[in-house]
């Protein structure tokens, strides 16, 4: 077991490693207690690439969400089966599925917190209940939260999260991309520089932040999968608070 001080050290260390090195690490730490998320948008693409040479049959959980666009599952359909991956493709509790079929068209723009919650979040801490270490594609320069994590996080769960691109830029990203011709999302040509749900996602200028067309205008930039919201305490409020709302 690491302790939380071995962590913050290996954490510090890995400052000057490459992703690679990073996940080869994990790898021989963790085995088969790993696995791995991916919303198959274009910047997600060097770390498939990478870790997925490296892990062979690394889990890759897909949020399936239900709100995304169909050029999204198309090409997840595609990298799934050229690059022969593992995906694991998550859903919402089916507790909650006559509650979210009821808001089906509202509740993304009327609660999007709860939303992310009932459609990412807690499928994700459910499916990584089974493990004990998740490789993440965040990087600092993406948005101001991703700005202060640490390349290891240990959760309050006990999940230790590993974030090997932390370092990297969109300028790492697209190099990688052209060096190892990697496909792009059908969405990117169209002005969709960081896809997520429809409903929530739009297309931006060039000069834009990469993020800047996710919930636009309406005070998020995160879903909750990599900020506070994955914390028991708070999971367990929101809980509460659509178990409140079934009843
Ligand atoms: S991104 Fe939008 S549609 Fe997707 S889960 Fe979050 S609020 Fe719902």
């Amino acid at each position: 077991m690491l302790s939380v001080q071995k962590i913050k050290r290996l954490s510090e260390e890995f400052e000057e490693k490459t992703p690679q090195e990073i996940i080869e690490w994990a790898e021989t730490r963790f085995s088969q207690n790993i696995a791995m998320s991916s919303s198959f948008q274009t910047q997600s693409m060097p770390l498939l690439h990478i870790a997925s040479r490296i892990i062979p049959n690394l889990p890759i959980f897909f949020i399936d969400t239900g709100y995304h666009f169909w050029e999204t599952l198309m090409f997840r359909e595609q990298i799934a089966r050229e690059w022969d991956l593992n995906i694991v493709d998550l859903y919402r509790d089916h507790r909650w599925d006559a509650y979210a079929r009821q808001r089906t068209r509202t509740l993304p723009l009327e609660d999007a917190d709860l939303c992310c919650h009932i459609h990412k979040v807690h499928p994700m801490q459910t499916a990584l209940r089974d493990y004990k270490a998740w490789i993440s594609g965040i990087r600092r320069d993406q948005t101001s939260v991703r700005a202060n994590a640490q390349i290891l996080e240990l959760q309050n769960d006990g999940l230790l999260k590993i974030n090997p691109l932390l370092n990297w830029t969109r300028a790492d990203v697209k190099q990688y991309m052209e060096e190892n011709d990697l496909p792009s999302h059908p969405l990117l040509e169209k002005g969709y520089r960081s896809v997520g749900c429809a409903p929530c996602t739009i297309a931006i200028g060039v000069n834009d932040d990469e993020r800047a067309g996710r919930w636009t205008g309406r005070g998020k930039i995160e879903c909750g999968l990599h900020t506070e919201l994955f914390k028991k305490k708070d999971v367990s409020e929101i809980q509460q608070k659509i178990e409140l709302e079934i009843k």
